[in-house]
């Protein structure tokens, strides 16, 4: 099959008053204009900064967005009434998205009025706004169950009345792409855009059947946001043009992911995390065989290049990763393990995996270099670790150690549990050597109270000083692995 688009694909962003609509959201107008800004730049040609006729700070979000001359046409919506035209005209807009109902229900249940009624309000209003200069977007709300005959009637008579554009509204999401490619044809009587909805998950795809059946413009959100079940993807909509039907969109689509963030962080919805493109899943390798896969070559498991967007790719490691993968992982981030090293690196990662964590790439080095960092046959091993710790009761450590191959037992108490640990051990290698801590340093690598946690010592002997690390879930036992791996080398050193 053949499938034809419209010359040049425009994008009308409506993050900023349907994305808006979505329940919960609500966007200051100085946080509208860091948005349109950044949609600006990413290259989209018509942005709908909000409703007119909502609020003051609506109307204040639409002129600061016209001053800042963004390059980008500012449209406001607007109902066939005068005084949301006049607003539109007088804070500077470009452009009105004009809204008129034109499904019966929503003609004679919202409205209590005629299809007459409708047709008339639509006329006077488009030739109002064409003489306060603005440029007009008409729009049949609710297009999708409508008599489309009514529609063809209203659109025809709204072009020769003066309007510029014409929207299909698919407003509550019924259009379905073999219906979608029926009644588009017929209704470009000027340039159209078409409007989806997701509520059966097929906004994307209607959007793509329209713009192969004579629409130009596609109505979209960021992260698709929007009413209920949100509007068209904005970066799925440009990553399937792009990748799927090779069209060369405009956008600048290196910058689709720190858009999304941007959207998500001001508005407060967080990116789901499977979403296509931008979700925190969308460039994660979780499996061993995918993992190993994709590093070999990463077509085979990323049908686009995660750079392309904006992102990197993200290795997680699990309780199904192999020592392929685990070596595989390692040697993209040049570390280079023994069989050994590299047997409990596996290890540890298992360990986590069963207490159903991911190890993240930041994680997987954290562990590689404390592991690649022990001694094969230590000086000093741990045989025996408690501490004690709570309310009312001194945190005490006591320890035992292999010294060069004498058991040692040091205990101690401190200000907190790390605290007596590290004397604990310092103490019972005293008789060896004087070690001291000069420095302590720890980081929870991933958010969580249950996260790996990566603990930096500096010790120091006489002038010799040395920082090692541990790694673990447990903090008390990453900062005595931290201590031991350290002392291992200050002692054979
Ligand atoms: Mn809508």
């Amino acid at each position: 099959m053949i499938v034809l688009f419209a010359g040049k694909i425009r994008f009308f962003d409506t993050t900023l008053r349907d994305g808006e609509q979505t329940p919960g959201v609500s966007l200051s107008p100085e946080k509208k204009l860091k948005i349109a800004t950044k949609l600006a730049d990413i290259g989209v040609d018509v942005i709908e900064v909000g409703s007119a006729v909502a609020s003051e700070g609506e109307r204040e979000a639409i002129r600061i967005a016209s001053d800042a001359r963004l390059g980008s046409e500012i449209c406001t919506y607007v109902r066939a009434v005068k005084q949301d035209i006049d607003y539109a005209a007088d804070f500077g807009a470009d452009s009105v998205h004009l809204v008129v109902p034109v499904s019966d229900l929503h003609i004679e249940k919202k409205l209590r009025k005629t299809r007459d009624d409708i047709c008339t309000m639509a006329l006077e209003a488009v030739k109002y706004a064409k003489g306060r200069g603005l440029i007009v977007e008409l729009s049949g709300e609710d297009a999708s169950r409508a008599d489309q005959e009514f529609v063809h009637k209203i659109f025809s008579e709204g072009v020769d009345a003066g309007a510029d554009r014409l929207c299909f509204c698919d407003t509550v999401g019924f259009l379905t792409p073999e219906r979608t490619r029926e009644i588009m044809p017929r209704l470009c009587l000027a340039p159209l855009s078409i409007h989806c909805h997701d509520d059966f998950g097929f906004a994307l795809a209607n959007t793509i059947a329209a713009l192969q059946s004579g629409a130009s413009c596609a109505h979209t959100t960021v992260n698709g946001l929007g009413e209920r079940a949100g509007n068209t993807p904005f970066e799925e909509l440009v990553m399937n043009l792009e990748t799927l039907y090779h069209i060369h969109t405009g956008i600048k689509i290196d910058e689709i992911y720190s858009l999304a963030t941007l959207v998500s962080r001001l508005t407060g919805v967080p990116l789901p995390t499977n979403k296509a493109v931008v979700g925190e899943m969308a460039f994660t390798h979780e499996s061993g065989i995918h993992a190993h896969g994709v590093l070999k070559e990463a077509s085979t498991y990323e049908p686009i290049k995660p750079e392309m967007v904006g992102r990197k790719r993200r290795i997680v490691l699990g309780k199904h990763s192999g020592s392929t993968s685990v070596a595989a992982a390692l040697t993209e981030k040049d570390y280079h393990p023994n069989d050994a090293h590299l047997k409990e690196i596996v290890k540890r990662i298992k360990e986590l995996g069963d207490e159903g964590k991911r190890v993240t790439d930041a994680d997987l080095l954290a562990i590689a270099e404390v592991v690649m960092n022990l001694e094969t046959e230590p000086l000093l091993a741990l045989r025996q670790f408690t501490v004690v710790s709570g309310s009312n009761v001194t945190p005490t450590a006591s320890v035992t150690l292999k010294v060069k191959g004498q058991e040692v037992t040091g205990a101690s108490t401190g200000t907190g549990p790390v605290d007596a640990a590290i004397e604990a051990l310092r103490k019972s290698v005293a008789d060896v050597a004087d070690i001291r801590l000069e420095e302590y340093h720890v980081d929870a690598i991933t958010g969580g109270t249950d996260a790996l946690v990566d603990v930096m010592v500096k010790l120091s002997k006489d002038d010799k000083v040395i920082t090692s690390r541990g790694a673990r879930t447990d903090i008390i036992m990453a900062s005595v692995e931290a201590v031991i791996a350290g002392m291992n080398r200050l002692l054979r050193e």
